[in-house]
């Protein structure tokens, strides 16, 4: 014992040397100068003698003021100027990859060093973490999956959860876990920190525990809003102006909203909005009618047109983009990219900032522009709080998120672009005021600024539970109700049975809770369950190849392109792929022929030609090789892939295993003398979404329709649904864990109106229970 101490003290003595000999070195001053001028550093001693007092602090400040990259380099520091460098072990957990990776090679930059040695990172499938790396910064995801091996998280010295104030359910999550775990590791010290901070609801949480504020300081910033930004501009929104996007169906699908109104009406909400001084006197339901207020209205042509004006006429600094998703920035791009000036690689560097971006994307972003070009940043809200770039002087803000939402009342999910808060559009607008006095143009009207929420709902409310739920369960928390009853704001108890009982039914969870075989595979996949099952089984059946395009297409938007002036040949060009009463093959066709057309590079005309989005094609691509991997690293697939594909062609095989991920997602088809109705067990008729390629049948093939979601509106539509046969919903609908098999041939009996010879079923069961014991083991 005596000898390993001998070791780490010689170790941490060659740290202190080392940070030293940096710190007084031309360029290490130079790093600690500028460090100096960081609003935390002024705050360090505080924050350093507040960590050594307490086992939790808080610290919140503004965003960009150094929280993220100096307070795990303070600690770090510190622990090394007191000899203790090679005994601590710091993490600092951030909600998304990119900024896990970016902050952690600026760290190490700042210290003289490459990642790796003191630094490192750790994300997802990919890290830098050397033998002497003392410093972590990794995703919240990371350290819930280190839990599963080191409960107590033993080893680690201090924990640093960053960007709390967002809110995510990773982080909910990872507060409820370490709130109990505290008081068994009194010596392990928890720092929480956050740009704006609830303070009272998560101190009272923590015990109050004590909060370090860090004034912040920005420049002021010159707001617009979209009236002030047409007056300025002299731009009209015109329909012309409206539809000329090759993403054009954005601006159709708004005619859903406003059913019936044509593009001179269309014009027409907009002047009326506008001119609204409150956009409540505008409508009533300010809800409903923010929804029917759609960004899209605007479309790219009037961002482009700011673009040039910013280029052409202010000041210097860089310009950036506030986008709903990374379909839009792409388009943003590729429209960009074509034109005269801001296409101009020599005037304009374009860049984008998304959360799946390369790291080699990544380090550009933050990099100055030679003399006399205009760097532009195309940026999801990443851009709002984890990432600061400090050149910004412009920015504009589309004013929209993609969320998810979660409505427990009809158990239905949603990931759809939704209105940012009064928060978020704060946030967005202080990114220009970093370094000068700033211009933020936000994309809509004051009057519908005016009817944003505060805040954004905390994830956990908003979204549906089973994911948590299965990794509750991975992590051996105990009763799910119980252990979600200790958040910082629990879910709704109905939310959470919901999530249980969906998780029973595709057996995830047996029926007293326990995951089951299928539910340890799960965990795996940050799919949601019942498109991760599908995968599962899709790999196990030997039919890899079209699931994969299913569940990757089931992922993006809508493949099919409408737009309304083109409709027929739209419809036209769908049906070549709608041949088999199923959207999801319909996508495994569109696909399958991209794929083909690119070989010759002519992926592109085909898109054109059959109105088909690029962007999502390149998506489903790329998501593809993802979940691929992420097989490969479980083990379910080989390396060459042969074996896994063998049944690849047989359709009527996709469809069962369609069927088995997505059951209990269920309709009975009923006949009737022109068509047929379409029912389910909860909530009787239920129509189609009328994109689906079902909804142009008038006979369908087969009794039932697997669907993938349904989405109440007026009446509750049912969309991306497959015909499947009895036999496929009797082999692969339905629970294929639970033991008792005759309650389950009930299930589906109930189902199955008619029901075949007992001898013809009692064959079916035998199958089945061979069927469920392969999948068990
Ligand atoms: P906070 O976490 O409080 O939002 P950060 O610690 O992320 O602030 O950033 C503090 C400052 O460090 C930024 O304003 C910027 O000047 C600088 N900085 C951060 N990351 C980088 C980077 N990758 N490259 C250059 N400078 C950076
Ligand atoms: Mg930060």
């Amino acid at each position: 014992k005596a000898a390993v101490e001998k070791i780490r003290w010689r170790i941490s003595l060659q740290l202190r040397n080392q940070q030293q000999a940096w710190q007084e070195s031309v360029e290490g001053k130079r790093m600690l100068e500028f460090r100096h001028t960081l609003p935390v550093y002024k705050e360090r001693d505080a924050i350093l003698s507040a960590i050594s007092q307490n086992q939790i602090i808080f610290v919140s400040g503004e965003t960009g003021c150094g929280k993220t990259t100096q307070i795990p380099q303070f600690i770090l520091e510190s622990e090394i100027d007191s000899v203790r460098g090679a005994t601590c072990s710091i993490i600092c957990t951030q909600p998304r990859r990119i900024s896990a990776i970016s902050v952690s090679e600026r760290v190490a930059t700042e210290r003289g060093e490459q990642l790796g040695e003191s630094v490192g990172y750790k994300v997802r499938l990919e890290g830098v973490k050397g033998r002497d790396t003392h410093l972590l910064f990794c995703t919240t995801g990371v350290l819930l999956r280190r839990l599963l091996v080191d409960r107590n998280l033993r080893g680690i010295s201090h924990i640093i959860v960053d960007e709390i104030h967002e809110r995510g359910m990773n982080e909910d999550f990872l507060l409820i876990i370490l709130r109990d775990l505290l008081p068994h590791r009194p010596e392990l010290k928890l720092i929480l920190m956050s740009a704006t901070l609830d303070a009272e609801l998560f101190s009272s949480y923590f015990g109050g525990a004590p909060l370090i504020r860090i004034p912040g300081f920005t420049y002021p910033v010159q707001t617009y809003f979209l009236e002030n930004i047409l007056e300025m501009t002299g731009y009209r929104l015109t329909p012309s102006n409206q539809v000329d996007d090759y993403g054009s169906e954005k601006i159709w699908k708004m005619n859903k909203n406003a059913p019936g109104k044509r593009k001179s009406q269309i014009s027409s909400v907009v002047d009326d909005v506008l001119s609204a001084a409150d956009f409540n006197e505008y409508s009533h339901q300010t809800q409903e009618s923010l929804r029917c207020w759609n960004p899209d209205y605007i479309g790219f042509s009037l961002i482009e047109h700011l673009l040039c004006q910013i280029c052409e006429r202010e000041k210097p600094g860089a310009i950036l983009v506030f986008m709903t998703g990374w379909d839009d920035i792409s388009s943003l791009r590729e429209r960009l990219q074509a034109h005269p000036i801001l296409g101009d690689t020599t005037r304009v560097l374009l860049l984008a900032c998304h959360s799946s971006m390369a790291s080699s994307e990544q380090k550009l972003i933050f990099e100055k522009p030679d003399n006399g070009v205009r760097k532009i940043i195309l940026a999801t809200n990443i851009a709002e709080t984890s990432i600061t770039i400090d050149d910004v002087v412009y920015v504009i803000d589309c004013g929209k998120a993609k969320e998810t939402s979660y409505d427990a009342l009809n158990n239905t999910p949603c990931l759809l672009p939704s209105w940012i808060s009064k928060v978020s559009v704060r946030q967005r607008r202080g990114r220009a005021g970093r370094v000068q006095p700033g211009e933020c143009f936000h994309m809509y009207p004051r009057c519908v600024y005016n009817a944003f929420v505060d805040f954004q709902l905390p994830e956990i409310l908003r979204t549906p539970l089973q994911s948590l739920c299965l990794q509750i369960k991975s992590l051996q928390l105990g009763n799910i109700s119980e252990f979600l009853a200790k958040a910082l704001q629990s879910p709704e108890l109905l939310a959470v049975q919901n999530a249980i009982e969906h998780l029973k039914i595709i057996g995830a969870l047996d029926k007293f809770e326990n995951l089951t075989a299928l539910g340890r595979y799960l965990i795996k996949l940050p799919l949601e369950p019942k498109l991760g099952k599908m995968l599962i089984i899709g790999a196990i059946f030997h039919c890899l190849d079209p699931i994969l395009t299913i569940v990757a297409g089931l992922s993006v938007r809508d493949p099919f392109l409408s737009p309304m002036d083109k409709k027929d040949l739209a419809d036209a060009a769908k049906a070549q792929f709608s041949v088999d009463q199923s959207d999801h093959l319909a996508i495994f066709r569109a696909y399958e022929g991209w794929k083909i057309a690119e070989m010759d590079q002519a992926g592109y005309d085909y898109c054109w030609k059959n109105f088909i989005s690029v962007q999502s094609m390149k998506a489903i691509d790329s998501l593809r090789r993802e979940f691929l991997s992420l097989l490969k690293d479980i083990g379910l697939v080989d390396s060459d892939l042969t074996s896994n594909n063998v049944w690849s062609y047989d359709m009527d095989l996709v469809r069962a295993i369609i069927c088995y991920g997505l059951y209990p997602g269920i309709c009975s088809v009923v006949p009737n003398d022109k068509s047929f109705t379409l029912k389910t067990m909860e909530d009787g008729k239920v129509l189609l979404n009328s994109n689906s390629v079902n909804s142009k049948e008038s006979t369908m093939a087969y009794p039932w329709l697997i669907f993938n979601e349904k989405i109440k509106v007026n009446s509750i539509f049912v969309r991306d649904s497959t015909a499947i046969s009895d036999s496929a919903l009797l082999l692969f609908g339905g629970n294929i864990t639970r033991g008792d098999s005759d309650g389950h041939l009930q299930m589906l009996g109930g189902y199955l109106e008619f029901f075949m010879e007992p001898s013809v079923a009692g064959m079916f069961l035998t199958v089945r229970r061979e069927l469920d014991e392969v999948i068990q083991s």
